[in-house]
């Protein structure tokens, strides 16, 4: 049997409940777990580390000018990379996702021409604030809590670059008890995985991820920023070539890239995953749902390969799609 994580990243205070539904339908209507990472008080001018607007905070308040001005940050970004770290394209960074919101008199939204809505003008009065905690978006914390197929998981307090690098444990131990209390208040269940912002985490940061949660889902680990009490199993799953592996209490899972990427040719995307599934055991897979609303519009094709990967997992006889929390609680492999 081989294993499916699906973890998407970014989802936030910011989210219109409608991307989520129509990336995630197939997945939830077929019984597959969509893990999202959930950004709990996302910073309202959340950066890239080279200074950008991510995209994933979507900004209603962009008049024709502000956006403008944005676009001449992205434009100043070029060449930066992503969580995942692909290069970027040039023409991609000039575009802000904050059009799909507020089309320009006389020019039809391309996601209304194809009949999907978005609702976000509820935001525009808090436009001014420093970070939205998710508490603030009731409609899509119904949506989540309505749907149980979704398992929501921590990733990072603001999502400011690096947030989790270079701090001290107390300074860790802070961040991680905010983020934890924002989904909590929100409604939600308390989180037992985390993700870090860009996969950035100081040692003191593991140590205090290790002390509150189960699961710690990451690109790779870099052996000078582990705790020295690792070391040992870290050598040993260095010597097995694993890519997942535990601390004395955590379970540390690595994945291969970000595969369903808006970075990568869609042609490409399913079969590199089907390869990537022969070669472990246990395979995330990492997405991020707002490359799939990039350039003002839906990306269809993009889209389409997203729920091809559904519907290809939902047949394999010899493949489960679990989420974390099954790991979790033992309904998955062991490590
Ligand atoms: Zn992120």
């Amino acid at each position: 049997m081989r294993y499916i994580i699906l973890r998407d990243d970014d989802t936030n205070a910011r989210t219109p409940v409608e991307c989520l539904e129509r990336l995630y339908r197939p997945w939830l209507d077929r019984g597959l777990p969509v893990n999202l990472a959930v950004i709990p008080d996302v910073a309202a001018d959340a950066r890239t580390p080279r200074g950008a607007l991510e995209e994933f905070v979507w900004r209603d308040d962009e008049t024709s000018g502000q956006r403008s001005a944005h676009r001449d940050q992205r434009s100043e970004d070029r060449g930066q990379r992503s969580e995942c770290g692909e290069q970027k394209s040039e023409d991609r960074n000039q575009r802000s996702a904050a059009g799909i919101q507020n089309p320009e008199p006389g020019i039809q939204h391309p996601a209304a021409a194809s009949g999907f809505t978005f609702h976000v003008s509820r935001f525009t009065r808090e436009a001014s604030r420093a970070t939205y905690p998710l508490a603030e978006n009731p409609p899509l914390v119904r949506y989540l809590q309505d749907n149980p197929g979704f398992h929501v998981i921590q990733h990072g307090c603001h999502h400011d670059p690096f947030e989790f690098d270079l701090l001290s444990r107390p300074e860790a131990a802070e961040l991680l008890e905010l983020g934890t209390a924002r989904l909590v208040e929100a409604g939600l269940p308390r989180p037992e995985t985390f993700v870090a912002p860009h996969d950035k985490l100081s040692r003191p940061a593991y140590q205090e991820v290790s002390h509150r949660f189960r699961v710690l889902s990451t690109g790779w680990f870099e052996w000078r920023r582990l705790p020295a009490s690792w070391w040992l199993r870290y050598g040993f799953k260095k010597f097995r070539r694993s890519p997942h592996w535990r601390s004395s209490r955590t379970l540390l899972l690595s994945h291969p890239g970000c595969l369903l990427s808006c970075h990568r040719q869609p042609g490409t995307i399913l079969e590199s995953i089907i390869y990537q599934i022969k070669t472990q055991r246990l395979t995330v897979l990492v997405t991020h749902w707002w490359e799939y609303f990039r350039q003002q519009r839906l990306d269809d094709r993009f889209i389409a390969v997203l729920h091809e990967t559904a519907d290809y997992l939902a047949k394999q006889r010899e493949i489960r799609v679990i989420s974390f929390a099954d790991l979790i609680h033992g309904s998955g492999p062991r490590f």
